[in-house]
C-alpha cells in the first residue's frame, strides 16, 4: 500500500476528528480499506485530558443486553487478529466474577447462552473457596474470557497502522470550528482548513462543545470518574476481574493490573464537570467509598491507596453509544464508561458510516433529526 500522507490542499476522502480510541480506531480502519485519511487531534501523543489514557481497561461479556454481549463477542475476536498482526501485546485474559443484582445476573447469564459464550454461575460459598481475595455476597457469574486491555498500548499501536496505509496524523491541531453543508465538511484549525466529503467525529467529552451549532444532539453529560489502584496483600495471588452491583444499584469494579497492584473504581461515581473546565483533582469522597468496599468486599488487597487518578465519562440518559450519520457527518461517541472494550468494532461501524456500507443502527441514533 502506498502511503497517501499528507494533501497539498488539505482535501481528503474522509476526516477524523479527535483521536482517542473511537478515533484513531476510525483512522486505522478506513485506512486499512484505501481511503486517504486525515485524523486530527488537539492535544499531543499520550496525553491524559480525554477518556482514553492508562494501563487497564476491562472487557467482559457480561452485559444483561443482548446486543452488547454480540457486540463485544464481535470485539474480542478483532482485539486478538489486531494484536496478532500488529505484535503489539494489548490484551490479557484475566476473566470476570459478576456479583449483585440477581435480575441482572439472571438476564446475562440468559444473554451469555444465546451467544455461545463460557461462563458459570458459582454459589457464594464456591466463589469463597475459588477466589479467596473477594467476598461478594450471593451467587456469582464468571465468565474465563474476559480480559484487560491497555489504552496507553492501544492507542499508539492503532495510529501506527494507520499511519502504515497512508492516514495523515496532525497532532496539536484542534479544530476550531466545523462548518457542513449538503456533501462537504470543512474543520477550521489553527493550521489551516481541512476538508472532505464527511467528517467522523470522534472527540468524546467534547462532542457538545463542537457540535452543538453543527447538528442537534441528544442530552450529554461529562463527569469526572476516579480509579485507585491497591495492593494486593499476596503479591503472588491470581486475580479475576470483579464486577459488583450493591442493592442500591451503585456499581464497584476491578481488575489487576500488570504492574499497578488491583484497580478499584466506582462506575459513574463522578461527578458532573466541563472537558475543559474539570480540576483533575481525586474526589475524597470517592477515596473513602472504596476504600470502604475494600475494607467489606475485598480480603486480598491492602485498604489502602498506592496511586489514583481521573478520566472523563461522557454519558447518554440510556447508557447506549452515539453512532449515527447526518449528511456529510458522522458522529461517534462511545459513551458512559463501557466503550473501550469494542474499540476495534467502533472504528469498522464508523468506517462503514463513513463510507456508506452501513446504516446506522437505530439503537445508536441520536434520536433527534438534524437542525
Ligand atoms: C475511569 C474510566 C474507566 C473506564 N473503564 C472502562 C472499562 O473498564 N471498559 C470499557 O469498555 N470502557 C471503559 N471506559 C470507557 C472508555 O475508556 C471510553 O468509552 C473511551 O475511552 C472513549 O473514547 P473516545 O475516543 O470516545 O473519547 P476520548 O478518548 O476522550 O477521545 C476524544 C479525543 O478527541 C480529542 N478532541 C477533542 N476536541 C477536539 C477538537 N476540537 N479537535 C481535535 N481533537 C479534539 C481529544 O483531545 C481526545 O483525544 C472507562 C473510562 C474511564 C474514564
Amino acid at each position: 500500500m502506498t502511503p497517501h500522507k499528507a494533501s497539498r490542499d488539505n482535501a481528503y476522502d474522509v476526516l477524523v476528528i479527535g483521536a482517542g480510541a473511537a478515533g484513531s480506531a476510525t483512522a486505522w480502519q478506513l485506512a486499512s480499506r484505501g481511503h486517504r485519511v486525515c485524523l486530527l487531534e488537539r492535544f499531543e501523543p499520550g496525553h491524559r485530558r480525554g477518556s482514553s489514557h492508562g494501563r487497564s481497561r476491562l472487557l467482559r461479556l457480561t452485559y444483561p443486553d443482548p446486543l452488547y454481549v454480540g457486540m463485544a463477542a464481535e470485539a474480542l475476536r478483532m482485539w486478538h487478529r489486531f494484536e496478532s498482526e500488529t505484535g503489539a501485546g494489548l490484551i490479557t485474559r484475566v476473566g470476570a466474577v459478576d456479583g449483585g443484582g440477581a435480575d441482572r445476573l439472571d438476564r446475562a447469564a440468559a444473554a451469555l447462552t444465546a451467544e455461545g459464550a463460557a461462563f458459570e454461575r458459582l454459589t457464594e460459598a464456591e466463589a469463597a473457596v475459588r477466589w479467596p481475595q473477594l467476598r461478594l455476597p450471593g451467587d456469582v457469574l464468571f465468565h474465563p474470557d474476559a480480559s484487560r486491555v491497555d489504552p496507553d498500548a492501544t492507542l499508539p499501536a492503532l495510529q501506527r497502522q494507520a499511519e502504515r496505509f497512508g492516514c495523515d496524523i496532525r497532532h496539536s491541531t484542534p479544530v476550531t470550528a466545523l462548518e457542513i453543508d449538503a456533501d462537504r465538511a470543512r474543520a477550521h484549525t489553527p493550521s489551516g482548513t481541512f476538508t472532505a466529503p464527511v467528517a467522523v467525529v470522534t472527540v468524546g467529552p467534547w462532542t457538545s462543545r463542537l457540535l452543538d451549532h453543527v447538528v442537534k444532539l441528544p442530552a450529554l453529560t461529562v463527569t469526572q470518574e476516579q480509579v485507585f489502584h491497591l495492593p494486593p496483600r499476596d503479591p503472588s495471588a491470581v486475580w479475576p476481574a470483579f464486577s459488583f452491583q450493591a442493592e442500591d444499584g451503585a456499581i464497584v469494579y476491578g481488575m489487576p493490573t500488570a504492574d499497578e497492584g488491583v484497580k478499584v473504581a466506582e462506575h459513574l461515581g463522578g461527578h458532573e464537570v466541563t472537558p475543559d473546565g474539570r480540576d483533575g483533582v481525586v474526589d475524597a469522597d470517592a477515596r473513602r467509598r472504596v476504600l470502604d468496599f475494600a475494607a467489606e468486599r475485598l480480603p486480598g488487597v491492602e485498604p489502602v491507596v498506592s496511586s489514583e487518578t481521573t478520566c472523563l465519562y461522557t454519558n447518554t440518559a440510556d447508557e447506549d453509544f452515539l453512532l449515527d450519520r447526518v449528511g456529510p457527518l458522522v458522529i461517534g461517541t462511545a459513551c458512559s464508561g463501557h466503550g473501550f472494550k469494542f474499540t476495534p468494532l467502533l472504528g469498522r461501524m464508523l468506517a462503514d458510516l463513513a463510507v456508506g456500507e452501513a446504516d446506522p443502527n437505530p439503537r445508536f441514533r441520536l434520536g433527534i433529526p438534524a437542525m
